[in-house]
């Protein structure tokens, strides 16, 4: 289960959609699966929009590892720092003995992408023309 907010512009109609939560879509994405590490042998399976770096990067930290454990994997909304963009990603921790990973992402414009708290969702401006954006439709998915 999850939720989602779908934001319009009322100056030049661009739309984003956040969403949070599993769906039915991540269902098959089992967290507690535990991942012998082995060279090779481990394939993370993430639908959807996500960085092949940060893939790589998570596999990297499976395989140097003993036994990994995917222990959260969920959508998160995140916005970025300097220009305020926002966007839906997929947030997910690994954890080893080596310790844990987390993917960081980064916007188009270099800058860090951050979770997006309640507050921000009052002051978010359109990305494409700066208008503030008025408050988003609410949507409920499984
Ligand atoms: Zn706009
Ligand atoms: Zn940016």
């Amino acid at each position: 289960m999850g939720s989602g907010k779908i934001f319009e512009c009322p100056e030049c109609g661009n739309r984003v959609e956040l969403y949070e939560g599993i769906g039915m879509m991540w269902s098959h994405f089992d967290t507690s699966m535990f991942y012998p590490a082995k060279k090779g042998s481990c394939e993370l399976n993430f639908y959807g929009e996500i960085n092949k770096k940060i893939i790589k990067e998570a596999q990297k930290f499976i395989e140097e590892s003993e036994i990994a454990r995917v222990a959260d994997a969920y959508l998160q909304p995140y916005i970025c720092e300097k220009c305020g963009k926002f966007t839906t990603k997929l947030y997910f921790r690994i954890e080893s003995e080596k310790g844990t990973y987390r993917p960081k992402y980064f916007c188009r414009c270099g800058c860090k992408y951050r979770r997006l708290t309640k507050k921000d969702e009052k002051h978010l401006h359109c990305a494409e023309c700066g208008c503030e954006l008025p408050v988003p439709k609410e949507l409920c998915w499984d």
